[in-house]
């Protein structure tokens, strides 16, 4: 049995904590005695305030610390004076969001006026905190994204990780699970590179419930439980609560009914310290949900008429969905047919469950159940098939994310590797000036003929010096490249089976299609041989760009040898493939190159296979491809062949004025 999941979700655990973090007891508070002002205190403070331990204080204790800072600052110091407004800006405003973004307004104003590029970032960020309540949550990512991009500019890592950090928790909102998964994940590397140890745990609560809702249960655990022990810690019991529920709900859905009880009792006692009416009642609902799965069906009508008190003594209608729905459950339990349809019906109506197809699956399956029981069999047949649309939905949805979130980390890794290559160019060339220059210093300096050798021995072993260490960089960068077809930009042997790999192993977990293309260029031998081997790459180049942009975004196609390609598609079937092989066939026949001879022309032959129940792993299936494609060969190249079909001449078609033998088209 699944679970529900509540709206509290963006109520509490979302709140960019990094910002509003909750009471805290283990912190070292500064004592606010006077001092004298230094630049190196203030720094030290404010980096505290900003990534480190003084991250959990409540917002009264880090006002005291926003003082701290004032006394240390040194005067006429613009920039810091800047950054520690920034800082006020996120503390000082909990209360009153519009005045909150009235001033990251105008501190963003003057920041860039002033060119401060790390006050502008941080002012983006906090704008971009305030836009929930004033502007939307595409206006919040923009600003995320612009401060991202400075502080990238900046090279600042720390507050690149912050922004992402928030752009995630954003995404999270929107219900877009697989970004916010790249962008926690990338923040959370970048915190933990820095030792940044508290900066990072702020955030393994966002990485747990993105997890969750993308369906890696075993993950979301991991992450909740440390999550758990850090707010233990910290003391920071609101948080506490929100993990402890989460934990909960992965449990239920991993079907362990008992553990998940004790859990969201654990969250009912938390948050009853706490005091807060809708936290207690989310808790409640919770509990009916796993005494339903239990079979306690009086107990979770009883804990849902407390919820049902709470929700009202805290004004709050967000949860009436739920309430009616999982008193459905119990009724149905109970046999108590009549009712739990009434119960269903009102549920389908309510807000909370409004247009949320993850709700709506559940209501759908449990209603549809429960009128086949009361022998209503149109009617049930009517709710299955809703069901079916809505299981569908999700299960789409959700594999959309889990591509993406492979994508955007495959792209990441991309710019990344790219950068540190133009990093260590640029390295390498100061190196070579440098030795240059210290060199004919030297043959300056040294008169004497001993002089002279000595300054030669000298700068043999600078040079074999600098020697190994271009070695040791060059065999870094290579290894972080190592996923990165350099030719064509396009992924290489490594890529496409780490990327394969994890692609059949969600088709498996969804039972969904998986299709593969073996892609191999006709007779290009022939076209080296007459236009030469640089033509040839160009080529190469060409179609390997026209064939990724005939593919959709969650694709992926591979470089895996000379003129060998691999395309991944996940979500497809054997039909659907085929004609996407024929689309790239057709794309390459017709390519017109630039800046290369218009005689120039080259052809594909595509072996397509789909992934079946007898493939063991991706190996397997890479090989069936292979094999369909030498049949594509021997049947005449410039051809798709379908595993398992006799052939399917897609050339032989259309009478193509190609050679018999197909071809990369040297023709003469
Ligand atoms: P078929 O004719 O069935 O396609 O057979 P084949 O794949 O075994 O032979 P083909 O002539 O198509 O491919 C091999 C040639 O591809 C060898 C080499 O000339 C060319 N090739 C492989 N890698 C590169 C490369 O990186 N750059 C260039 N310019 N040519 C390459
Ligand atoms: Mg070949
Ligand atoms: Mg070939």
């Amino acid at each position: 049995m699944q679970r529900q999941q509540f709206q509290l979700l963006s109520r509490f655990l979302l709140m960019p904590a990094i910002w509003f973090a909750g009471a805290c007891a283990a912190a070292d508070v500064p004592t606010p005695t006077p001092s004298a002002p230094s630049a190196a205190a203030f720094d030290a403070l404010f980096k505290r305030l900003d990534v480190g331990d003084l991250i959990v204080l409540d917002t009264q204790q880090q006002i005291g610390v926003i003082n701290q800072l004032r006394m240390l600052l040194p005067p006429g110091d613009a920039h810091r004076q800047r950054l520690l407004d920034t800082q006020r800006c996120f503390i000082e405003f909990s209360n009153s969001l519009k005045e909150g973004f009235a001033f990251a307004e105008a501190g963003l104003a003057d920041a860039t006026r002033a060119n401060d590029t790390e006050a502008m970032a941080r002012y983006h960020y906090c704008r971009g905190g305030y836009q929930k309540s004033v502007g939307t949550p595409t206006k919040a990512i923009d600003d995320f994204e612009k401060g991202i991009e400075l502080s990238r500019k900046n090279e600042d890592n720390v507050l690149l990780a912050q922004g992402l950090a928030s752009r995630g928790d954003k995404f999270s909102v929107l219900g877009l699970h697989g970004k916010a998964l790249a962008d926690l994940l990338q923040a959370q590397r970048i915190y933990q590179q820095n030792q940044l140890q508290e900066a990072a745990s702020q955030i393994f609560q966002s990485i747990g419930i993105a997890y969750r809702r993308l369906g890696y249960l075993d993950k979301a655990r991991e992450y909740l439980v440390q999550s758990m022990e850090q707010e233990q810690r910290a003391g920071d019991r609101e948080s506490l609560y929100g993990s402890t529920l989460q934990l909960g709900f992965t449990e239920e859905e991993s079907g362990n009914f008992g553990k998940a009880l004790a859990l969201d009792q654990q969250a009912l006692e938390l948050a009853t310290k706490t005091g807060d009416k809708t936290s207690i009642g989310s808790a409640q609902i919770a509990i009916a949900g796993s005494q339903s799965d239990l079979q306690h069906y009086p107990d979770a009508l009883a804990v849902l008429d407390k919820a049902e008190a709470n929700f009202a003594a805290a004004g709050d209608a967000g949860f009436t969905g739920m309430i009616a729905y999982e008193r459905g459950r119990a009724f149905a339990g109970l046999g108590q047919l009549m009712q739990a349809n009434d119960m269903f019906e009102r549920a389908e109506k309510a807000p909370d469950f409004n247009e949320n197809q993850r709700y709506l699956e559940l209501l759908f399956g449990a209603k549809a159940k429960n009128l086949e029981a009361a022998g209503r069999a149109p009617a049930a047949l009517r709710e299955y098939k809703r069901y079916l649309a809505a299981r569908e939905e999700v299960a789409n949805q959700r594999q959309n994310q889990q591509a993406q979130m492979l994508r955007e980390q495959f792209d990441t890794d991309r710019s990344q590797l790219e950068n540190a290559r133009l990093k260590a160019e640029q390295a390498r060339l100061t190196a070579e000036q440098e030795l240059k220059d210290r060199q004919v210093e030297t043959l300056e300096r040294v008169r004497s003929w001993q002089e002279v050798a000595l300054g030669l021995l000298i700068a043999l072993l600078g040079l074999l010096g600098f020697a190994t260490i271009r070695q040791l960089a060059r065999s870094r960068i290579w290894k972080r490249m190592a996923s990165i077809d350099p030719l064509t930009g396009a992924a290489n042997r490594r890529g496409v089976d780490h990327f394969g790999v994890s692609a059949v192993r969600n088709a498996r977990t969804l039972h969904e299609p998986l299709s593969l293309l073996a892609v191999d260029l006709d007779l290009f031998k022939r076209v080296n041989d007459r236009f030469g081997h640089a033509a040839g790459d160009r080529a190469l180049q060409q179609i390997a760009s026209a064939c990724q942009h005939a593919l959709r975004e969650h694709d992926l196609f591979g470089r895996i040898g000379g003129e060998e390609f691999l395309a991944v598609l996940p979500g497809t079937t054997l039909a659907h493939a085929a004609e996407v092989a024929e689309r790239l066939r057709s794309r390459v026949e017709t390519l017109a190159f630039e800046d290369l001879p218009s005689d120039l022309h080259a052809t594909i032959s595509v072996g397509v296979v789909e992934l079946s129940a007898d493939d063991g792993s991706f190996a397997d299936l890479e090989k069936r491809a292979d094999n369909t494609l030498y049949r594509a060969k021997t049947g005449g190249r410039n051809r798709v062949v379908i595993a398992g079909e006799c052939s399917f001449d897609a050339a032989a078609s259309e009478p193509s004025a190609t050679e018999p033998e197909g071809a990369a088209q040297a023709t003469s």
